[in-house]
């Protein structure tokens, strides 16, 4: 009979057991695909990590996960953006949110539509033709429909939730499915003498797993891919600079809205992401501008409620591995790179690397794989860059001369990406589209104009048109978003009548 296909995951956190729920829930038969995971209780997670991007919604569904038990389960609430405030100069407050400008037939011309007639008189700031900013500046939320006619169309939401308990959840789902879990510590690694493969991890209690395939789940450790495989590293710490970051709990306050804030500071920026019955908030932070009593004594400042919890410091670089699939073992989370979670991308990356892996690997053989994993880096790297570009925007767009970070990100060199994507849209407003990957038009628009980046000629197609025709469109808009608001309920009734953890 045919040996099963083994696969070992080293790492129970929010990347292993996403991996897991998901492998396992595409590859049934446990006669041919064994999966095992490998974590340590003695060791934990990060303890962070819970704020999302809207992409965790078709995961969950693709699981076959019920929204509802999901959220009541991890204390989850709904997010529509991310509040910037003091970013680009003191004072200043704007949202990205997940959402279009405009309604959904005239929302790829906008942008052009506003800057023309913004141009001519004026009116509202373009915020006001986002329901999804609108939404979020009530503190209000509905669901998204189908029907591109309404104006609820225009966005999709993401949630905050515990990572731990979203962990456990996942962690229900994958025994379910067969997976076999084994508490203990990973203490060594076997490698084929004559192909370099991993095949085996050698456990601290005698213990030894055997597998065909490896996913290493172990955060910052990253003991297959960097330790064992020695995988390069690229840094890019001379444009993201923070490398430290003091995490606490706190008491959440009423009104909880479906947003996370992020608040830029003297030597980084302060997080706050309301769950059902917490806070979550933490201060990212260059330990080479402050010390660590400093940085907590900001956040300390920086909460709404009381502190729940003792802070917790955690050290990191930004960057990524070169190769985060090598040999017989692919990287997935916090293993593979890391990038400062100003637009909560972490978990999106994992997403997108269990899904580029499901692509182009079969779990048949570990043999002949440098194709699959070459087409794997390249999907990969492409994610990372693109976000990379995209955080590193947040610190150059900026006026503030209160603070050395600032003063230094507003003059550095940024990646030759980035320098091409601002003078698009200074020039005219332009920003490209992909199809795969972040982020998306929209996105980069709210960030160059909440960051005072404006062009500087609206687009001829546009700016030929007379304005007195644009006028009725942008009404149009605005009384579409008057209706919705008036239909759409608080954020916090919503959740209690929804998805309420306490009942
Ligand atoms: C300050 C900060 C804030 C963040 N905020 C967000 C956010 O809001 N949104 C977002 O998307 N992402 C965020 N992230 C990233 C997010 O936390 C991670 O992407 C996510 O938690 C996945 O982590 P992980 O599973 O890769 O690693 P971890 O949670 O560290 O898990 C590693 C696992 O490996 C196991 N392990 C390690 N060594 C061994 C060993 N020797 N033997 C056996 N097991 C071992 C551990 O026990 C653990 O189970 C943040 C990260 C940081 C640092």
């Amino acid at each position: 009979m045919q040996q099963p296909f083994r696969i070992i995951i080293v790492g129970g956190g929010t990347a292993g057991w996403m991996t897991a729920a998901a492998i396992s829930s595409v590859y049934k038969d446990r006669s041919r695909f064994q999966i095992t995971l490998v974590e340590s209780e003695e060791i934990g997670s990060i303890g962070v990590g819970e704020a999302t991007l809207p992409s965790i919604k078709s995961f969950n569904d693709q699981l076959g996960i019920d929204e509802v038990e999901m959220m009541r389960r991890t204390q989850a609430t709904f997010k529509l953006g991310i509040q910037f405030n003091d970013w680009g100069r003191l004072g200043a407050s704007y949202i990205h949110p997940f959402g279009l400008y405009g309604s959904l037939k005239n929302s790829s011309d906008f942008y052009q539509y506003w800057s023309h007639v913004a141009s001519k008189k004026t009116i509202p700031d373009i915020s006001k033709y986002s329901f999804a900013v609108q939404l979020c500046e009530r503190n209000q939320f509905t669901f998204p429909s189908k029907d591109s006619g309404q104006i609820e169309s225009t966005f999709s939401y993401a949630y905050h939730f515990d990572a731990a308990l979203y962990a456990a959840y996942l962690r229900e789902i994958s025994e379910r499915a067969g997976v076999l879990r084994v508490n203990g510590i990973v203490e060594a690694i076997n490698n084929d003498p004559d192909t370099g493969n991993i095949t085996a991890v050698f456990l601290r209690d005698g213990k030894t797993l055997s597998g065909d395939f490896f996913i290493d789940c172990s955060g910052f450790r990253s003991l297959l891919l960097h330790k064992n495989l020695q995988s390069e590293f690229e840094d890019w710490s001379h444009w993201l600079l923070c490398d430290r970051a003091v995490a606490m709990q706190s008491e959440q306050p009423k009104d909880i809205p479906p947003y996370t804030m992020s608040t830029a500071k003297e030597a980084g920026w302060q997080w706050r992401i309301p769950l059902q019955h917490r806070a979550g908030n933490g201060y990212v932070y260059c330990s080479n501008l402050i010390s660590d009593d400093q940085a907590h004594d900001s956040l300390l400042k920086g909460l709404a409620g009381k502190p729940l919890t003792d802070p917790r410091f955690i050290k990191f670089k930004a960057g990524r591995y070169k190769k985060s699939w090598q040999k017989n073992c692919v990287a997935i989370g916090l293993s593979s790179g890391f990038l400062e979670p100003l637009e909560s991308t972490s978990i999106y990356l994992i997403h997108i690397a269990i899904i580029c892996l499901l692509r182009v690997f079969s779990f048949q053989s570990n043999k002949n794989l440098s194709i699959l994993s070459d087409e794997y880096n390249r999907l990969i790297d492409n994610e990372y860059e693109r976000i990379r570009d995209f955080l590193i925007l947040h610190y150059r767009l900026n006026d503030r001369t209160d603070s050395e970070l600032w003063r230094h990100c507003q003059s550095m060199k940024v990646p030759d990406s980035l320098m091409q994507k601002m003078d698009l849209f200074k020039r005219r407003g332009y920003s490209e589209s992909f199809k795969y990957g972040l982020f998306s038009t929209p996105s980069w628009l709210a960030v160059f104009h909440g960051q005072g980046l404006f062009q500087q000629g609206v687009d001829p197609f546009i700016s030929s048109i007379p304005t007195e025709k644009i006028e009725p469109i942008l009404a149009e808009v605005s009384g579409m978003i008057d209706k919705g608001l008036q239909a759409a309920s608080t954020h916090e009734h919503f959740i209690k009548q929804y998805c309420n953890a306490a009942t």
